[in-house]
């Protein structure tokens, strides 16, 4: 059993975003178990419950616990069946994809929005997380934190609410046409340590990741407690992310990692007041 004995010595801030963990992506409309890469979206929950979740520690270092929420209307632009009542841009869209009706599951294409009236890319999904569904549940078996201790919020975030753009990010809508206000909530709280993991690992956690980190958050992706979509772009995601300096980690690795970083920023406190305790002296001596 490791202690971590350092509550309230340190400034420094840490949120813990939990990425889309639904019914829809575990068991249901868009489990992850039939996409290309058959991954188990199902065996990230022990990971988080039990490692990342742990009550005693997440009460001792987190500000803030985000679960997010895809949460389309039934008319959503990301779901194939809506494709023929679509913003499809017959000019952008390739060939063979000459026509809404040639467009398949997984297939990207080229969609309007139409209140910019900008063109942008979508892959089409199976219908999913529609909202007040089942299927846009959390999983029952997911724990649900309690704001007490260090955690003084514990949000759940919805995106994907607009029927014309998908919304991969926690923080922004595709294209960032749309703020989603996580942005806003983590700066309230001065976060400055942002840890990720959830589904699927190459779109909706990646996005958030690459997003967190844009914003200026240190940013550390909790590996073990992600799955993805297709093996391909999962390694791409890995190797992206890593480039542009998101720490990739594991969830036994979390509280070790933000007591270290806690430890640093005492010493740094210290040798901060140290020095202001000098500045002082060299004042009184100049007098
Ligand atoms: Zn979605």
């Amino acid at each position: 059993m490791v202690f971590f004995n350092i509550m309230n010595v340190s400034n420094i801030k840490n949120a813990l975003l939990l990425v889309d963990v639904q019914n829809d992506f575990i068991s249901g409309s868009l489990a992850l178990k039939n996409c290309p890469a058959k991954e188990d979206g199902a065996d990230i929950i022990p990971i988080i419950n039990d490692e990342i979740l742990q009550d005693q520690l997440c009460s001792q270092f987190f500000s803030i616990i985000v679960y997010t929420q895809d949460w389309h209307p039934k008319s959503h632009c990301s779901f194939i069946d809506n494709i023929e009542h679509s913003h499809f841009d017959y000019q952008s869209n390739i060939v063979h994809l000459a026509k809404p009706t040639d467009v398949k599951v997984f297939d990207q294409v080229y969609l309007k929005y139409p209140l910019l009236n900008i063109t942008y890319p979508q892959i089409m999904w199976p219908k999913h997380c529609i909202d007040n569904t089942w299927g846009a549940e959390l999983c029952k078996d997911l724990k649900i934190a309690k704001p007490t201790g260090t955690i003084k919020d514990v949000q759940f975030l919805h995106k994907g609410c607009d029927r014309d753009i998908d919304c991969y990010s926690a923080f922004w809508s595709n294209e960032k046409f749309v703020s989603t206000g996580l942005k806003e909530k983590l700066d309230s709280l001065s976060i400055q340590n942002v840890y990720i993991c959830g589904l699927a690992l190459d779109i909706c956690v990646y996005h958030t990741a690459m997003d967190s980190k844009d914003f200026g958050y240190n940013t550390y992706l909790i590996v073990d407690a992600c799955r993805g979509v297709d093996t391909f772009k999962i390694n791409e995601a890995l190797v992206n992310m890593s480039d542009n300096g998101i720490s990739i980690i594991q969830a036994n690795q979390v509280y070790e990692h933000i007591s270290n970083t806690q430890s640093q920023d005492k010493i740094t406190n210290t040798q901060l007041k140290s020095q202001d305790k000098s500045r002082i002296r060299y004042k009184f001596f100049d007098r």
